[in-house]
């Protein structure tokens, strides 16, 4: 007989591994359900960076001296670490950036200002975080190209059979998509998205900020040709991402940030680029954040992300089975199997700000608002909701205190 072997996650020892957790709050221990908006950090990470502080600082890429050299080698072995994550071709393929904002905004900028014009259509999603939709609203708007929104259903998912209705005769350049949305949690099939969007020719914009967090991304797979993420909120620090692009696409592109680094030469009257992946990279480099960021690719790996990601859908199954239980409580988004660990919903007749802070008044975080993400505020009908989003560190018994909250802010409120 077969066996098979889950892989399996135990939140509750890792909860160790995280200093803010000793800590209380209002009197009581954290409950931290907004980790969508940005994850914790173990210790790992936070010693990775503390010893590349004390022991290899410098700046990189400009001295010949030992101690440079030592820095230079933290970061560029930093970034073959999240080349490995994103398993990407090359490590002239990963640029480090801000954050995923960043790595959009320079395609949108270095890929859109000379790509798209009139007659051309931009694709984004309605379900989109602002960060892949307004660079493109944006950009489309300066150069004349037609910026158009793929529907969702009733069900949160997206509606890939508007899309050729959607494109119409005009000339499709770009889809950009979420791998996750960071609102109702969906798992979008960009790989179908990806087929489409390549049969017109269009180039595929994915911003995997809320899905390198919990799942497995891997670029080739997935059949994008652009890829965006933020180290925060994968257990890393704030300050440093990765944009992942096709080197054939990222070579014809113009500098977005230009300065110290990123070129080859400096003339009087031009300048010529640097090799990838520093053409992108102006300006001294996020260098401790890069080697945090590192740190957190090998925490998140080393509890695994098929475990990270199952533990996921048993917490986000829970939290929908508990919540159902409350007739005064809407749910949005699709089924737990459908979806990563995140959870909107609104309370009948108490606004989404105001279950938030009773919640905080027991040690319960969430987050209230629009999550960056108007569009599909609009699409629920609503103008925010209130969001529960779980980590590998989430435990069950949070929900229940989540769940207890929501009764205490209905009595107060309703
Ligand atoms: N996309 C998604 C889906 C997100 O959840 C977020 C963060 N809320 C972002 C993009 C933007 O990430 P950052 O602020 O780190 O650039």
């Amino acid at each position: 007989m077969a066996v098979t072997t889950m892989p399996s996650l135990d939140a509750h020892r890792l909860r160790a591994d995280f200093p803010i957790f000793e800590q209380r709050f209002h009197g009581k221990p954290l409950a931290f359900l907004d980790s969508a908006a940005s994850a914790q950090k173990p210790r790992a990470v936070l010693e990775a960076m503390t010893t590349f502080y004390e022991t290899s600082y410098a700046n990189v890429h400009r001295s010949v001296y030992q101690l440079a050299e030592m820095a230079t080698e933290a970061l560029e072995s930093s970034r073959e670490t999240v080349r490995g994550f994103l398993n990407a071709a090359s490590p002239r393929e990963v640029v480090f950036v801000r954050n995923a904002t960043e790595g959009i905004n320079l395609v949108a900028y270095a890929w859109g200002l000379s790509n798209l014009g009139p007659g051309d259509v931009v694709i984004a999603t309605e379900l989109e975080h602002h960060s892949n939709f307004v660079p493109w609203q944006y950009i489309a708007r300066r150069t004349g190209a037609s910026f158009r929104i793929l529907p969702l259903d009733d069900g949160g998912e997206l509606r890939l059979d508007a899309l050729d209705g959607l494109a119409g005769d005009g000339r499709v350049k770009v889809v950009a998509v979420g791998v996750v949305s960071n609102a109702l949690g969906t798992v979008n099939p960009v790989e179908q998205l990806a087929a489409w969007a390549h049969d017109r020719g269009a180039v595929v914009v994915a911003d995997a900020a809320q899905a390198a967090p919990h799942r497995r991304v891997d670029v080739q797979a997935l059949g994008c040709d652009f890829l965006a993420v933020s180290a925060h909120k994968m257990c890393g620090p704030s300050g440093v991402g990765a944009l992942w692009g096709r080197a054939e696409l990222l070579e014809r592109m113009e500098p977005f940030l230009l300065g110290g680094h990123m070129i080859r030469s400096v003339g009087d009257e031009a300048s010529s680029w640097a090799e990838l992946p520093h053409k992108f990279e102006a300006g001294t480099a996020p260098m401790a954040e890069a080697v945090g960021f590192a740190a957190a690719v090998d925490y998140v790996q080393g509890v695994g992300l098929d475990a990270i990601e199952r533990h996921e859908h048993e917490l986000a199954a829970y939290a929908l089975g508990r919540l159902a239980e409350l007739p005064w409580v809407t749910t949005y988004g699709p089924p737990a199997d459908r979806r990563a660990g995140i959870v909107s919903f609104d309370v009948d007749g108490v606004h989404p700000h105001d279950v938030a802070q009773v919640l905080d008044f027991e040690g319960v975080a969430i987050r209230a608002g629009h999550h960056c993400c108007q569009p599909l505020m609009r699409r629920l009908g609503v103008t925010a909701t209130s969001r529960a989003s779980f980590y590998l560190y989430t435990v069950p018994e949070e929900i229940d205190r989540l769940v207890t909250g929501l009764h205490k802010a209905r009595k107060v409120f309703a």
